[in-house]
């Protein structure tokens, strides 16, 4: 590994937006999706404005559901142009467009003081402001609500679609914040990098970026003062945008952004450790692309998005076939299913209730399911029943597992249906302080950093204004990574990491120097880590480890282990 030849981000805090008048100033931000990317700005468009509650005269409350069909339509035939998350965004919107409690709400608001477009405006806007009250990672629906508003009122006031234009050349977009709709309709090839004022590490912007491989730095405060065609150089490794970029700087970007790699085989370290790179998925389709991008196996499948939008809970067959599909396209590698995590989501009403006052906190995960055991023994069957004769090697582990008891009643009921390989989440800081307790009950662990982080800094995963602390590469979060593996570790049980740190690549490399034995990401972000895993031995991971570990914040960690790591910009990253 070379020496400190690379420079750490700059302080964020020192660059107010009413001091940004000079060109040539680096914003910086958070950096979510890795990569470099360069090109003239694009500025989206305003999002549509609530319309004004006095009608001229239309009170057709029919127009709503045909307005609505047209909307889910459009997404739809949208959805079938792409895959992935990016299609499973599209396809979960299209939905949300017919939601019959959106419609038939709506349609009872129009009257004489409410045309149809502001019946439409009022009645989603209460949807989501119960979305966002709930919080937690269920909150982010709240955005599917969001666009679908926009859309449907577009429709009915005759302007055209929301969303951003292409402009027909390469770009880099700048936006206050993008719905998961309008980052999942860009086109990777033209949308250089994206920019965004909010947003935060698992937004769905975010997550989405990350699936579809382009560069993005959020919460960047000067991001308002970007005007269209200015030429900026984005890194979403550091998180700054170089602002009036010199044309000589937008080609070296441009040449060491470089071809996407390709991963097919291993991860390894330079000295040969083995560390499993492994497929996040939600949908069952989603399998067939984490195998076409080389995954060694799925290291977390969300099984929610399943039961998503349902009133029951899908049947036993819906559920086998589902699994199936997923264990059908990795003979003999390991599959790891997740079992239901609900939390006082008004979408699952047969799980949770949606009057929790603070859901985050609430009776989610397992804690739901312990509380309707027979809903936790009908979906173990169905793992079970999928799983026998796949030729898959099934594992299934439960979300927010606090305590030993919780580990040990999850493999009880695991093992009565036969399924043996029965592990836990940790992303609770109690399960992690005591993960040797528990993975003295379970068969291994995998430490979700998404809710880790959020539950460790008492920082709301969705909240962008908390995106600073809400980051995996807090050194709280790193130490509590540790004891998870040192836990493992004790027992002789695998610990693997599930959540978006591990599709980082330099903070990969830091989760495997403190003890990872597996990593779970985004497939699109498989090659990426597997490139620069390659290139430093185990040692050196435990190095970086240490640099992170004894470093005072997120950004200092960042950025004194990406000092460390010249290589990142040769690849782009
Ligand atoms: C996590 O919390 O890190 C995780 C993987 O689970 P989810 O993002 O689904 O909560
Ligand atoms: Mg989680």
């Amino acid at each position: 590994m070379a020496g400190n030849d690379r420079v750490g981000s700059p302080d964020r805090s020192t660059v107010p937006d009413d001091r940004i008048t000079m060109p040539e100033r680096t914003l910086t931000g958070v950096g979510v999706s890795p990569g470099r990317g360069a090109g003239p700005v694009v500025v989206a468009p305003p999002r549509v404005p609530a319309p004004a509650s006095t009608p001229p005269g239309d009170t057709d409350a029919g127009q709503i559901p045909v307005a609505a069909a047209r909307v889910r339509a459009e997404l739809e035939a949208a959805a079938r142009a792409t895959t992935g998350e990016a299609r499973a965004v599209l396809e979960a919107t299209a939905m949300m467009a017919t939601d019959p409690s959106l419609v038939a709400t709506a349609q009872a608001l129009v009257g004489d003081d409410v045309g149809p477009a502001r019946a439409v405006w009022e009645a989603a806007t209460r949807i989501i402001d119960d979305l966002r009250a709930l919080g937690g990672p269920m909150a982010e629906h709240a955005w599917e609500v969001i666009d679908v508003r926009g859309r449907v009122v577009a429709v009915l006031t005759g302007r055209s679609a929301p969303g951003v234009p292409d402009p027909g050349h390469p770009y880099v977009l700048v936006a206050t914040d993008l719905t998961p709709v309008d980052v999942a309709m860009l086109d990777p090839e033209r949308t250089k990098a994206i920019v965004t004022t909010r947003g935060g590490h698992v937004s769905h912007t975010a997550i989405l970026a990350r699936a579809l491989g382009i560069p993005a730095v959020v919460g960047v405060h000067g991001a308002a003062w970007l005007t269209e065609g200015t030429v900026v150089v984005v890194d979403g490794g550091t998180g700054t945008v170089v602002v009036d970029a010199s044309a000589e700087e937008v080609t070296r970007t441009a040449s060491s952004a470089g071809p996407r790699r390709s991963f097919a085989g291993e991860g390894r370290t330079a000295d040969g450790h083995h560390v499993p790179l492994l497929a996040d998925i939600g949908r069952p389709e989603d399998a067939l692309i984490a195998a076409e991008a080389g995954a060694e196996g799925i290291g977390l499948m969300r099984t929610e998005f399943c039961f998503l939008g349902r009133r029951q809970a899908p049947s036993h067959a819906e559920q086998v076939d589902a699994y199936r599909q997923v264990f059908a396209c990795f003979p003999a590698r390991t599959v790891v299913i997740r079992t239901l995590d609900a939390g006082g989501d008004s979408s699952l009403p047969f799980v949770t209730s949606t009057e929790e006052p603070n859901p985050a906190l609430g009776v989610r995960g397992l804690r739901a399911f312990l509380d309707h055991p027979q809903l936790l023994d009908d979906q173990l069957a169905a793992i079970a029943a999928a799983a026998d004769g796949s030729g898959a090697d099934v594992w299934v582990m439960a979300p927010m597992v606090t305590t030993a008891a919780d580990a040990e009643e999850f493999v009880r009921r695991c093992t009565a249906h036969g399924l043996g390989t029965a592990g836990v989440t940790i992303e609770v800081p109690a399960a992690a302080l005591r993960a040797g307790q528990l993975l003295s009950r379970a068969a291994f662990g995998s430490v979700g950093t998404n809710d880790l982080t959020q539950y460790t800094m008492a920082a709301d995963r969705q909240n962008p204004e908390l995106a600073h602390l809400c980051t995996p590469w807090q050194p709280a979060v790193l130490e509590l990574v540790a004891a998870a593996c040192r836990g493992g570790a004790q027992q002789g049980r695998p610990v693997g990491v599930c959540g978006e740190a591990a599709a980082d690549p330099a903070l990969a490399l830091v989760l495997v120097g403190l003890g990872a034995n597996s990593l779970s990401m985004t497939p699109r972000a498989l090659a990426d880590v597997a490139a620069v895993l390659s290139l430093v031995t185990r040692q050196e991971c435990e190095h970086l480890a240490a640099v992170a570990l004894a470093a005072e914040g997120a950004e200092q960690a960042r950025g004194a282990v990406r000092a460390l790591l010249p290589m990142l910009a040769g690849l782009g990253l």
